[in-house]
Formats: structure tokens, C-alpha cells, sequence
């Protein structure tokens, strides 16, 4: 991701806080990035042996019934390996047809198991790539480094300290009616920074986590603009996709 280091002191100095005194979460329904399949009557006899042997498995892993997890691939699992922990990746621009290719294609679950080390290197590496001099980022996701795997790193600034966390298959579950204009910039997207207009300001997120707990959670403000444009990521979107909407909306 993400935001230039002006826009993330803008965000942790002036917008910090108070959705709870507004008084303003109305949550709905209306957006959900998720859709569930509902078993049917007419399922032929042999497709309930496969299924239960889907649910059997996805349950081991904390994730949602039907969802696909894996691993690293072995070309993913090469370049995560390819240096050190402290070595930052390449981030990839839309500047360049290759990355822009990959940026725009969606991730795919990853399993969160606590004991894959390649999972924690990839963690270690991608928060030192978001964290590098070049960068200063307050977010990144899994496809900025050329990984399309269902991981976000973002910066909490909605806790003590400020620190950056790892979240792995988070989805939005709820979006605030209420939205919250933000400064963004993208590490994907060299030499810009724009005003979007229609990141909510509050969303319910459920996730997993690198320990491979499963939680979900109300996030606000700042750090909930920060979740909504990494996890746009993992679907190919940008925010520049965001402006373009505003534009079109204008017109109507
Ligand atoms: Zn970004």
C-alpha cells in the first residue's frame, strides 16, 4: 500500500477518534464481498461425501466452510525465500504491464498455520518492506510484492503504539452508512495521493490471525480506511477505482 508518510501523520494526528460520541453506526447489510452457496435438495448422492470432506478439512484451519486455502506455491514460496528476513521485496507498480497484471488479478486463501516458517518470513519480509525508508507505508497487502495470497499488513492506529499487524483471509463483513473522506496514496501507485469519498468510516472485519486464532472485530476511522484499501487489494482493486466511481457518480 500505501499512504505517504504526510498522509499517515495527517491520519494518527487529526482524525483520531470519536465514532462512539457521534453516535453514528448504522451498520447494513447492503455490501458484502462475500457470497454463500446454500445446499440444495436436488444435490445428487455422491456430492454430500465431497462436501463433508471439505468441511472437514477447511474446519482444521479456522476458515469458512467452502473456502479454498493453501499454502505458497512453489514459485510463490521461491521468491519469499529468496532472501533474508530483514531484506525489504520488490513492490510492484501499476507503471509496469507485468505488475500491473498481477495487481489487478484476486489472491486466494492462505492457511494459518502457526508453524509454516515460510509464512513467518513472508511476514517478516513484507513488514520490512512497508516499513522501509522508501516506502514509510501504514499498510501493505500480500499482491504488492507479487504474492496473490489473502494477507494484509496494517498499521493500528487505533492502538497504543501504533503497531503493524498481520491479518490473514480478512473479510468486511459490515459497512457504516457514515463514510469517511480520506487523503490515499498507494505504494503500487507511484507520485499520487487523492481524496476518496466513499470509504465507510467504521466496518466489522473477521479474519485470522498468523497464531491461527480467528476473530472478528468493529474497526474505526483512519484504521478502517487503512483495512478497506489493503483488503481492496486482494480483490484487484485500487483506489484509483474509487475515484473513477466518484467521477461517474457526479455525473448523475
Ligand atoms: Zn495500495
Amino acid at each position: 500500500m500505501e499512504w505517504a508518510f504526510g498522509v499517515a501523520r495527517e491520519g494518527s494526528e487529526t482524525h483520531v477518534t470519536n465514532a462512539m460520541d457521534q453516535g453514528e453506526f448504522p451498520l447494513n447489510n447492503e455490501v458484502a464481498l462475500s457470497v454463500y452457496t446454500r445446499m440444495t435438495t436436488s444435490i445428487p448422492m455422491r456430492v454430500p461425501f465431497v462436501l463433508i470432506i471439505l468441511i472437514g478439512v477447511t474446519s482444521c484451519t479456522g476458515l469458512l466452510p467452502g473456502k479454498k486455502a493453501d499454502t505458497f506455491s512453489p514459485s510463490q514460496s521461491s521468491m519469499i525465500m529468496a532472501a533474508a528476513a530483514d531484506v525489504p521485496m520488490r513492490i510492484f507498480v501499476i507503471t509496469n504491464y507485468e505488475d500491473s497484471l498481477l495487481l489487478r488479478s484476486k489472491s486466494e486463501d492462505i492457511i494459518p498455520n502457526p508453524k509454516d516458517k515460510e509464512l513467518q518470513h513472508f511476514l517478516l519480509r513484507l513488514q520490512r518492506t512497508v516499513t522501509d525508508s522508501m516506502a514509510m507505508g501504514v499498510g501493505i497487502a500480500a499482491p504488492q510484492v507479487g504474492i496473490l495470497k489473502n494477507i494484509v499488513l496494517v498499521q493500528r492506529f487505533d492502538k497504543e503504539g501504533f503497531p503493524f499487524e498481520a491479518y490473514l483471509n480478512p473479510v468486511i463483513r459490515q459497512y457504516s452508512e457514515k463514510k469517511r473522506p480520506c487523503r490515499e496514496g498507494c505504494l503500487s501507485i507511484p507520485g499520487r495521493v487523492d481524496t476518496t469519498q466513499d470509504r465507510s468510516y467504521a466496518i466489522l472485519i473477521e479474519y485470522d490471525r498468523p497464531d491461527g486464532s480467528h476473530n472478528i472485530e468493529m474497526v474505526e476511522d483512519f484504521t478502517a480506511v487503512i483495512f478497506q484499501h489493503e483488503i481492496d487489494h486482494l480483490h484487484g482493486i485500487i483506489y484509483l477505482d474509487h475515484l473513477a466511481k466518484e467521477i461517474k457518480d457526479s455525473r448523475h
